[in-house]
């Protein structure tokens, strides 16, 4: 069972890897089923969160969904609008404004998330 368990993990890893993938658990088990492997969604589910608790992937969560990131360092993205694919940038310092939000708002936090929302060059071009 523990030996399923880690090679349904390392399926669930490489759908992932690929080029700027940002996937919801669905879109992840969809994935899985195309290539002929079948993973159930709470496996998938436990996976996911097993591979992000261990730094190995990353996550965002926006607009109420979470969408699980092959690329584990902390970035931002930008969000194309036409074509609805998520693409890396790096992630611009700004300790400075997340201690003033912190500080006016008694908030602490722990997690946030950065989508610069817009139009990619593909989806201009045409
Ligand atoms: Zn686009
Ligand atoms: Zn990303």
């Amino acid at each position: 069972m523990a030996y399923r368990n880690t090679k349904q993990r390392k399926d669930v890893y490489e759908v992932l890897k690929g080029l700027n993938k940002h996937l919801t658990a669905d879109q992840v088990m969809d994935a899985l089923t195309e290539s002929n492997k079948k993973v159930g969604l709470a496996t998938v589910y436990r996976s996911l969160n097993h591979l992000y608790e261990h730094q190995k992937i990353g996550r965002i969560v926006t607009h109420g969904v979470t969408l699980y990131d092959g690329n584990p360092e902390p970035h931002d993205h930008l969000h194309c609008k036409i074509c609805d694919k998520f693409f890396d940038v790096p992630r611009i310092n700004n300790k400075e404004s997340l201690n003033r939000i912190q500080e006016e708002t008694g908030y602490s936090i722990d997690e946030y998330f950065i989508t610069y929302e817009g139009i990619c060059t593909n989806c201009k071009e045409k």
